[in-house]
């Protein structure tokens, strides 16, 4: 458990979660979506699992070993998708419908979540590099959490 967030994996995943972490703890992009990302637990890839409410950050290899302020916007950005996935459930609980896919994920869920990982990156100060991937993603999101291999 770090900060309400419950952490799942190896050992060596576990401390660099906790580093990542604790970058973002002095940031306000970390803040504004911390309560909406419920786990952060190792896996084969990097995804949003949502079950019974709770979202869990599924964590893939490149992803945590990329350098941690990557991991950690990346941990933003995911969070981002968790605020989507909590609003859009509450505003459409009273219909008795949800389908999780479409709301909260998509071509906009991406843009907003790229941004909030922009602006993450930024209170970071991050290098220029990695900014310029995430403006590149926003132009044209094609795939979901893009962990490029440097
Ligand atoms: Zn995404």
């Amino acid at each position: 458990m770090s900060d309400g967030i419950h952490i799942r994996g190896s050992q060596l995943f576990r401390e660099r979660t906790q580093e990542a972490l604790s970058l973002l703890s002095a940031t306000k992009t970390f803040l504004s979506v911390k309560l909406f990302l419920s786990a952060i637990r190792e896996g084969r890839m990097s995804y949003l699992h949502v079950s019974w409410g709770k979202t869990t950050f599924l964590v893939g290899y490149p992803t945590w070993q990329a350098p941690v302020i990557w991991y950690a916007s990346g941990i933003v950005h995911e969070a981002g998708h968790g605020k989507l996935y909590r609003e859009k459930r509450r505003r459409l609980f009273k219909l008795h419908f949800f389908n999780s896919g479409p709301h909260w994920a998509g071509t906009e869920a991406e843009r907003f979540c790229c941004r909030l990982q922009l602006a993450a990156l930024s209170e970071l100060g991050a290098p220029e590099y990695m900014k310029r991937h995430v403006e590149a993603l926003m132009e044209n999101p094609k795939y979901h959490l893009a962990s490029p291999c440097w």
